[in-house]
């Protein structure tokens, strides 16, 4: 699998949702698998070590899948909206609302660098992971203006992106999967009309 699919999104709710994606015209779903949930979740970096050691677990792992699934509906629903009316519906709003009222986190502080940061983490696996890609949301929402959270202009792709270029005019989801693709496609379309 290429795993830089797994992070061309740019941001772990966007991840999310690019965790189905058309490949040689099929639906591929990453999170069908619990090893590549897994290999997703550790790309992302959504998990700390003890979350290693709790996944171990395949009921947990399972019922983990099962909430990302879950929160990846939503997330289709937030890209919905702001595509159709540039910010979050209330309908969206409230469940997203609702979710994060059951995620339950505490306090740390991080001493791993010079300076001690305060940091919030999740109780158990489930809450840290839920927790990071919520704040992902947040975090984007609160500092990317929306035109700039867009999809892969290839038609056969379905990926999504928050373009941070400088120009803002970034169009694929990646140059390798798609850029070049669409490239070639355009200059056979050139010249077979000549
Ligand atoms: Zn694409």
């Amino acid at each position: 699998m290429n795993k830089s699919l797994f992070l061309l999104g740019g941001s772990a709710w966007i991840n999310l949702v690019n965790t189905t994606y058309i490949s040689e015209k099929q639906i591929i779903d990453i999170l069908i698998e619990p090893s590549s949930t897994l290999q997703w979740l550790e790309e992302n970096n959504l998990l700390r070590e003890s979350d290693f050691l709790t996944l171990e677990n395949e009921q947990l792992l399972n019922s983990l899948i099962i909430e990302l699934r879950s929160l990846r509906n939503l997330i289709k629903m937030i890209l919905d909206d702001l595509e159709q009316q540039g910010k979050l519906s209330l309908n969206v709003t409230e469940q997203l609302k609702r979710l994060t009222k059951q995620v339950k986190v505490s306090l740390t502080i991080d001493s791993e660098s010079d300076k001690l940061k305060l940091v919030p983490e999740g109780i158990t696996t489930r809450d840290h992971v839920l927790y990071m890609i919520i704040y992902s949301v947040i975090q984007t929402l609160d500092t990317i203006p929306t035109h700039r959270i867009r999809n892969c202009e290839h038609p056969e792709c379905r990926l999504s992106f928050v373009d941070t270029s400088k120009s803002g005019k970034r169009r694929w989801c990646s140059m390798e999967l798609c850029g070049n693709r669409q490239k070639a496609a355009e200059f056979y379309a050139r010249k077979k009309k000549k």
